[in-house]
């Protein structure tokens, strides 16, 4: 299984528009963040979690040229406003696979109604096969991949497992049950917002304590604020066993 880290930045990305704060003006690549997504490559098949705004510029930079399911976190902006650029895969391969919990495919529809028309759709809008996933493992091309439900604030998300490899994002908190599900797991990928707490992220602590929780034999950070620091102090000061993650980092397990 290869993962790359497709974007690794918080909802507005790194560096945001307009901004002075010196991690915005960092000449440092690592400091450059797109909005989270990751591409797991596993069996000779394309997964994608999350389609934010940077997506069409994702797939691009990563060379990926087939896309064989997307798979929603939850619907916030920064992980779902790529979806009208599945169109090149669209045109290649037919309807693309989506797997979301029901609340994400309501949101999805609402905002992009013409993808999800049936009647009179005009012939350039892209085609989905629409997986809705409850909280329970479910089969993606004969392998099984286990929801991790967090909450968000007041909005319930899922991370995905899939084997010995686990991604989380935009968790405040995460029940023992849940973490449950997360034991033996080797690579884990977590949010960490920045040091200070917020009302729906983990901060550096939270995340630090978290990873403590699920003890998997790594652990990469991601969705990260510029508020969190320059990537080479940041990276200098945690434990071994864990790390940032950055744009175009790629992991094999
Ligand atoms: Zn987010």
């Amino acid at each position: 299984m290869k993962i790359t880290f497709l974007g690794t930045g918080t909802s507005q990305g790194i560096p945001i528009i307009g901004s002075d704060h010196p991690v915005c003006k960092s000449a440092n690549p690592k400091d450059k963040r797109l909005r989270v997504s990751v591409l797991i490559e596993w069996k000779g098949f394309n997964y994608v979690i999350d389609c934010g705004p940077d997506f069409r510029y994702q797939m691009l930079r990563s060379g990926c040229d087939k896309i064989d399911a997307i798979l929603f976190t939850h619907e916030h902006s920064d992980h779902v406003m790529g979806l009208d650029d599945i169109r090149p895969f669209y045109f290649k391969q037919g309807n693309i696979s989506i797997y979301a919990h029901q609340r994400v495919l309501k949101a999805l529809k609402k905002r992009f109604d013409y993808i999800f028309a049936i009647k009179n759709k005009y012939p350039g809008a892209p085609s989905l096969n629409v997986h809705r996933i409850k909280n329970k493992p479910f089969q993606l091309n004969e392998e099984t991949v286990v929801p991790i439900k967090g909450m968000h604030a007041n909005l319930k998300v899922f991370g995905f497992r899939f084997h010995d490899f686990a991604y989380l994002t935009d968790m405040k908190s995460v029940s023992e049950k849940e973490i449950e599900k997360l034991k033996g797991v080797k690579i884990l990928v977590v949010n960490t917002l920045r040091v200070e707490p917020h009302h729906s992220h983990f901060n550096l602590e939270e995340a630090l304590e978290f990873i403590e929780k699920v003890k998997p034999e790594k652990a990469y950070l991601t969705h990260i604020s510029h508020l969190l620091g320059f990537h080479d102090d940041v990276e200098a000061s945690l434990p071994d066993h864990v790390s940032l993650a950055y744009d175009g980092l790629e992991i094999t397990i």
